[in-house]
């Protein structure tokens, strides 16, 4: 497989102070954030599901979906990664590598009511935590109730390591519902 300048070199996702690389065999995809027209990895047959979606464009969990299920038939292992800001071999992959920091959109128009004090938002996986708490506070006058001491991971990132700050009754960054 080729990267965008057409050279023969596969694509190498390194974390952000380069103790780790990843280099998967299969394809390093990353989802667009409009309609994909055209089939999510190259080589790859759309199953009819897909297909039918398809016809109008498959949405970013559309595509990362079919890439999923691509994977499953082929006995392939998927990793979704953030921005890199893990040290550990927390990203590594062989085959398959889904760069999520293109999805950054908060879906979520108005925030329902979640038990007492809490909101419900919905928020693509790759929205930086810094950006998403800035767009919360602005639209909705809301703030997360805790936070770890660096904001520059995104949420899906946050999420998936339990991402935490230092206060003793605050839990670490989590979701309700995916
Ligand atoms: C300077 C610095 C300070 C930090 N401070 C703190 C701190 O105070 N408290 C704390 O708890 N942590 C801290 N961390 C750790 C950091 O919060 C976590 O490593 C966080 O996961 C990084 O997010 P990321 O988006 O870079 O994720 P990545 O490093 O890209 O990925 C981390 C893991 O999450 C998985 N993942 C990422 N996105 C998705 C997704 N959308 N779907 C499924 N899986 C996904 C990846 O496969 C990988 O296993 C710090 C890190 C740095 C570099």
């Amino acid at each position: 497989m080729g990267n965008a300048s057409g050279s023969s070199r596969r694509r190498v996702f390194r974390n952000y102070d380069g103790t780790e690389e990843v280099e998967p065999l299969v394809a390093y995809f990353t989802p667009v954030r409009g309609r994909m027209m055209k089939d999510p990895l190259p080589g790859m047959k759309l199953d009819t599901s897909f297909k039918n979606r398809g016809k109008d464009g498959l949405d970013p969990t559309w595509q990362i979906a079919a890439v999923v299920h691509h994977a499953s038939l082929h006995n392939l292992r998927v990793r979704a990664v953030g921005v890199g800001y893990s040290w550990s071999k927390m990203t590594s992959t062989r085959d398959i590598l889904i760069d999520m920091s293109g999805l950054t959109r908060v879906i979520t128009k108005k925030p329902q009511k979640y038990f007492e004090k809490y909101h419900l938002v919905e928020v693509q996986a790759g929205k930086v935590v810094r950006e998403f708490v800035r767009e919360i506070d602005i639209k909705f006058k809301l703030a997360l109730p805790g936070m770890d001491n660096f904001m520059g991971q995104t949420v899906g990132g946050a999420v998936c390591t339990s991402a935490h700050g230092s206060g003793f009754n605050l839990q670490s960054i989590h979701i309700e519902d995916m």
